[in-house]
C-alpha cells in the first residue's frame, strides 16, 4: 500500500508499506545482481549504509544457483539473510541483453544461458513462478525492452505484446499467491511502461496499464542510449498518466543528477549499478563531484574520501590507504569504495526526502547540482 505524504510540484514524497517493512520514498535500491552487491558487500554491511531495498536479478538467480534451490532454502530473504524489502526484476532485460540466440514469440522468449549455453524458455508465467520461488517483496512484470533505435512499428507491436504479457503476469501472480506452499503470499507486482522514445506510444501504454490496477508502475527502456534530455522529456510526458496513488519506478537510472531530475518528474524508486561499478574502479562520488582515487595526487592524502561522511570507509580510512589497496588489488579497497558510494546515494535520497518534507526540494536540487558540477572533470 502506497501513501502519498506530500507533493512539491510533481515530486512525490511517499511511504510504501510491504510485508517486509515500510519503504520511504524517493528511494534508491541497491543492486545485488546475484543476491550480493559486487565488491564483497554483505547484507550486514547494507544495514550500516542506510539501504532500504535490495534488488536481485531473476535471470541470474534462475541460471545460478536456480530458483528451486533458493526456494528450498526458504526464499531469498533467508538465503541471503536480509529481512528488509527485496525487489526482483523480471529477467526480461537480461534475456534481451545478455542471452544469445533469442527468439521472441507470443508465448515468451527462447534463448541460451550465458553461463553454460543451455536452452531456456521464459515467458510471463515462467518469470512469475521464478520470482515467486525467490519470494521477493516486489516482482516485476515480464516485458520486452525494445532497442532505443527500434522503428515505430516494431515498438508499437512490442508494447501491445507487453500489455498482453502483463495480463498473464497478473493472473499467474494471483494464482501463485493463493498456493499453500508459496513463501511470500503477499508478493506484489509492478507493471512496466515501454515505448522507446515515442511519447504517444508511451502515453497510450501508461493509460492501458494504469487501468489494470497493479501495485506499482515502472518506466522501463530508458537510459539505454537515448540522450538525458530525451529521457527527461519522456518522463514529463508519461509519468502524469501513471496513477499518482501508486509508486513510480524509473528502472536502471542513474547518476545523482538523473535521480534529482527524476524525483522532480514524480519518480519514487530508482536503481542503478553506477555506485557499485564506479566504486570498484576507484571512482567515488562526493558532494563536490566525482573523484578518481587512482589519481597520483591522492598518494599521500591523509583525508577521508569525503570530510564529514559517516560511511564505514570515511569513518576510519584515508584516501592514501584506500588508493594503495586499490593499486595492490586488495579486495578491501573495492569494498570500501563501494560502501562509500552506496552510502553517498542512500544519504542523498535521505536528503531529498527531508527537503520534500520541508517543502524545499527545488532549492535543494539546485544547490546540490551546482556543488557536484565543480569536480566533474576529474
Ligand atoms: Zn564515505
Amino acid at each position: 500500500m502506497y501513501r502519498l505524504l506530500k507533493q512539491e510540484g510533481r515530486a512525490k514524497r511517499g511511504e510504501f508499506h510491504t510485508v517486509h517493512g515500510i519503504i520511504q520514498t524517493p528511494v534508491f535500491m541497491n543492486v545485488g545482481t546475484a543476491a550480493a552487491i559486487k565488491g564483497a558487500v554483505s547484507t550486514e554491511d547494507l544495514e550500516g549504509i542506510k539501504t532500504q531495498v535490495e534488488l536481485s536479478n531473476t535471470y541470474h538467480l534462475h541460471v545460478r544457483p536456480g530458483d528451486e534451490i533458493v526456494k528450498k532454502m526458504g526464499g531469498l530473504h533467508k538465503f541471503m539473510s536480509w529481512d528488509k524489502p527485496i525487489l526482483t526484476d523480471s529477467g526480461g532485460f537480461q534475456v534481451f541483453s545478455l542471452a544469445s540466440l533469442r527468439k521472441i514469440k507470443e508465448e515468451g522468449v527462447y534463448f541460451h544461458s550465458h553461463v553454460d549455453g543451455r536452452k531456456i524458455f521464459m515467458g510471463p508465467e515462467e518469470s512469475m513462478r521464478i520470482q515467486s520461488n525467490l519470494a521477493s517483496t516486489i516482482a516485476m512484470a515480464f516485458d520486452e525492452c525494445p532497442s532505443s533505435r527500434a522503428d515505430r512499428s516494431y515498438v508499437q507491436a512490442s508494447v501491445e505484446r507487453t500489455t498482453r504479457w502483463l495480463g498473464r503476469c497478473k493472473k499467474e501472480m494471483g494464482r501463485l499467491n493463493g498456493l499453500e506452499d508459496t513463501i511470500n503470499r503477499h508478493q506484489m507486482l509492478f507493471a512496466i511502461n515501454q515505448g522507446a522514445v515515442f511519447a504517444d506510444i508511451r502515453i497510450e501504454h501508461a493509460k492501458r496499464i494504469a487501468e489494470m490496477e497493479l501495485d506499482g508502475y515502472a518506466v522501463g527502456g530508458l537510459a539505454v542510449g537515448e540522450s538525458h534530455e530525451e529521457m527527461y522529456y519522456i518522463l514529463e510526458e508519461t509519468v502524469p498518466h501513471l496513477p499518482l496513488e501508486k509508486p513510480t519506478y524509473l528502472m536502471g537510472v542513474g547518476t545523482p543528477a538523473n535521480i534529482l531530475e527524476g524525483v522532480e518528474r514524480g519518480v519514487d524508486f530508482f536503481d542503478c549499478v553506477y555506485p557499485s561499478r564506479n566504486g570498484r574502479h576507484g571512482h567515488l562520488y562526493t558532494n563536490n563531484g566525482k573523484i578518481n582515487l587512482f589519481n597520483a595526487k591522492y598518494e599521500t592524502d591523509g583525508r577521508p574520501i569525503e570530510e564529514g561522511c559517516g560511511c564505514p570507509a570515511c569513518r576510519r580510512y584515508s584516501r592514501a590507504y584506500i588508493r594503495h589497496l586499490l593499486k595492490a588489488k586488495e579486495m578491501l579497497g573495492m569494498r570500501l569504495c563501494v560502501l562509500h558510494n552506496l552510502y553517498f546515494y542512500n544519504t542523498m535520497m535521505e536528503e531529498i526526502r527531508d527537503a520534500l518534507d520541508k517543502g524545499c526540494f527545488a532549492a535543494y536540487k539546485k544547490n546540490k547540482l551546482e556543488k557536484m558540477r565543480n569536480l566533474q572533470k576529474e
